[in-house]
Order: structure tokens, then C-alpha cells, then sequence
């Protein structure tokens, strides 16, 4: 057993990553190029989506996908209370409103009650339905999808913790009941650029108006362009962009990590695998991350579900004491209508499954490099600090 500090997750960096990158380095294009394009042909065929389109990171991807599906001032997105920030900011740089769904007690997950709920709270009407695949699980997309549809919405699966998940409808990403996907390769997600980001999406309009929205909004077809004088010089800003690129840099390294998707996978369910023996036995108090049924799932995070309450300990103790046995853990997430950006908005809500996923979430190491041996370590530490 090594007694090396393990975070909750890292990124697994090999030599093949290492000169991909530096080929880029010695070559013409650092910023947006080859690699680029070259990635994002990768991504399709590796998910099944119709479009791949490359960005900053995964926070730009969701406001792209967003933005790029006519999301405006006083429209009404969708969001699941436990997810990162960026889920319900994308919306909010929109101007759209954010209206909170809960969420399922023991998966975190948005489903089709929590999804009609919140749709009700919102009036019938929705422009956005953004599912979160937290943790790596898939939300039903089927249930959802007709739901949202119904409601006047475009879906949006915010898919950043979801790389590598293959569901009853095929590979996350592919878009069979969304109308884009997004991804974050920020280093502690399942496969790392250093930052980066990606949406896929099945319609071909989408996928044009983020190409022009990630670049200024600038129109590169001499076709499309207003003036048709012969000046070699002319470009066309037709909308508001920004500059949401992504480098080769970044892409020859998001490329590279992506031939290495399977073997993460393997890896990661291999140590989930050690994690659901080691914590058998340990429930009540301590269980396993609730599974998604027909989910063979990439999981980003090991989210066991621990009931500090009846241990008689707070959270912060078990964190604390974990952290001195060389562990590292987080929590994910604080309910995002909890933030006090949203409270001031839209007041306190009660969201009771939300409520009830935060109070005993706690996610233990998950990453590619871990040891055979260290889930059992990070149980035994567990143990010893709740003295189960
Ligand atoms: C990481 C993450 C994002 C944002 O991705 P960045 O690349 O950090 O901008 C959005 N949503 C979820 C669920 C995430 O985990």
C-alpha cells in the first residue's frame, strides 16, 4: 500500500500525451487548427454524434450550446439544483431564468417528476431542459426528453462528468433524445486538455452557429457574406461571439487522451468495483454511490452516500480526519439554488431529494492512476475515522 496523497481525482498524463503535444509545439498552428478539427472528428466517431464542435471549456460549451439554440432575456431554463455552477450561469448569460429542479434522493439525479415539477413551477412554458449526467450516470433521456419537448424546450445534457458512459440509446454524446451535449476536459474530468471543452450536437444549424459564435461571431463563408465585393481582406461579424477557441495544443492532448477513453473506463469501473466490496456491509451508516440501472457507466465520481447523523459526526470531521489519513475528498455539489447569487434571485427553495443527496454525498478518490490497493485503503481510513 502506498501512503502517497490521493486527491478525490487527477489526470493521467503518458508519454503519447506528452508528444502529441509537443508535435503540435514544433509545427505552424497554435491556436485554433488541424488539431482541433482533427479532435472533434475523433469525438464524433467515438460518440456517435452527427457534430462535434471544440471550445474553451466546459462552461463555454454549455453557454455555445445554449446560446447557439436562441436562448434570450426572459426565457426559462431548466436546471437540476445538484450540479456545478456553470450548468445554471450558461443560462443566466443568456438572460434566461433559471428554475431549479429537484432532484433523486439517492442518485442526485434529474428525473422525469423532478423535471415535471419544476416545469409546472415555471408555468408550463420552458425554453432549456438541461439534464446533469452527475457522476458519470445517465438521467432517463427517454422519460425527459417528451417532457421538455412538450414544454417547448430544447434539451441540453450537460454531460461534463459523462464521458465514456454507454446507455440503452447508445454512447453519451451521440444526441438520440438531446439536442446537444456538452463536455469540460478540465483535468479532474475523466480525460484532460489542461482546459478545454466540447458540444456535440445532432443538427447541422447548431453546429454553424457555434463555429461562429465561438470566433467573435464572425461568418467565415464568403457566401453567406452581406457584401459581395471582391476584397480578400472583407469578414463579416453578423452576431455578438466571443473568443471561446480552443488551441491545438489543447486538442492534440484532448485527442491523445481520447484513444486512451477505454482504458480509462476499465480503470475506473475496475476501481468502483473495489469500492462497492470494500464498503459492503458498512450500510446503513455508509453505502455505496447509488447505480443508474442500464448504465454501463464511466463513473468521474466515486459520490458515497454516508450518514453523518447516525455516526454522531459531521461531515467536516470525516473530510478532516480523512485528509490526515492522506485522503482527499470533496463534496459535490452544494445545492446551486443555495448560492447566495441564486437566493438573492429567486429565494430560498425546497428542493427535499436535493436536500437530502448534499447532506450525505461524499465523493472518495476516483482517477485513472489509483492503486488496485487504494480503495481498500481509502475504506479502511473511512472506517477508522467513523470507528465502524
Ligand atoms: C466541470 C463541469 C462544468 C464546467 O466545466 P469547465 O471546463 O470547468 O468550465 C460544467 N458542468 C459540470 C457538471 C461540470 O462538472
Amino acid at each position: 500500500m502506498s501512503n502517497s496523497f490521493l486527491p478525490y481525482g487527477r489526470q493521467s498524463i503518458d508519454q503519447a500525451d506528452i508528444d502529441a503535444v509537443t508535435d503540435v509545439l514544433r509545427g505552424d498552428w497554435l491556436t485554433t487548427g488541424p488539431a482541433v478539427r482533427e479532435f472533434e472528428q475523433d469525438f464524433e466517431a467515438a460518440t456517435g454524434a452527427p457534430h462535434a464542435r471544440a471550445c474553451s471549456n466546459g462552461t463555454t460549451a454549455l453557454h455555445l450550446a445554449l446560446a447557439a439554440s436562441g436562448l434570450g432575456r426572459g426565457d426559462v431554463a431548466i436546471v437540476p439544483a445538484i450540479t456545478f455552477m456553470a450548468t445554471a450561469n450558461a443560462a443566466r448569460y443568456c438572460g434566461a431564468e433559471v428554475v431549479f429542479a429537484d432532484v433523486d434522493a439517492q442518485t442526485g439525479l434529474m428525473t422525469a417528476a423532478t423535471l415535471q415539477d419544476a416545469i409546472d413551477r415555471a408555468g408550463g412554458r420552458v425554453q432549456a431542459v438541461l439534464p446533469v449526467h452527475l457522476a458519470g450516470q445517465v438521467c432517463d433521456m427517454p422519460a425527459i426528453e417528451p417532457l421538455a419537448r412538450a414544454a417547448g424546450a430544447v434539451v441540453v445534457e450537460d454531460s461534463c462528468h459523462a464521458i465514456g458512459t454507454t446507455t440503452p440509446w447508445g454512447e453519451v454524446g451521440n444526441c438520440a433524445h438531446a439536442d446537444a451535449a456538452t463536455f469540460s476536459f478540465h483535468p479532474v474530468k475523466t480525460i484532460a486538455a489542461g482546459e478545454g471543452g466540447l458540444v456535440t450536437t445532432a443538427r447541422a444549424d447548431t453546429a454553424r452557429q457555434i463555429e461562429i459564435l465561438r470566433s467573435h461571431g464572425i461568418e467565415r463563408d464568403p457566401g453567406r457574406h452581406e457584401r459581395q465585393e471582391d476584397e480578400p481582406w472583407w469578414h463579416e461579424m453578423q452576431a455578438l461571439g466571443w473568443n471561446f477557441r480552443l488551441s491545438d495544443i489543447q486538442a492534440a492532448l484532448a485527442r491523445s487522451q481520447l484513444r486512451r477513453l477505454a482504458a480509462f473506463k476499465a480503470r475506473r469501473q475496475a476501481l468502483a468495483a473495489a469500492y462497492d466490496g470494500a464498503l459492503d456491509g458498512l450500510a446503513p451508516v455508509v453505502q455505496p454511490i447509488a447505480r443508474v440501472p442500464g448504465n454501463d457507466a464511466c463513473l468521474h465520481l466515486y459520490a458515497a452516500r454516508i450518514d453523518f447523523a447516525a455516526a454522531g459526526l459531521t461531515r467536516s470531521q470525516v473530510m478532516s480526519g480523512l485528509r490526515e489519513h492522506g485522503i482527499g475528498t470533496q463534496v459535490h455539489y452544494i445545492p446551486v439554488s443555495d448560492q447566495p447569487y441564486y437566493r438573492a434571485r429567486y429565494g430560498q427553495i425546497d428542493l427535499p431529494g436535493a436536500r437530502h443527496y448534499y447532506e450525505r454525498t461524499l465523493s472518495l478518490p476516483l482517477y485513472q492512476g489509483m492503486s488496485d490497493d487504494d480503495p481498500v485503503r481509502v475504506v479502511e481510513a473511512l472506517k477508522m475515522v467513523m470507528a465502524l
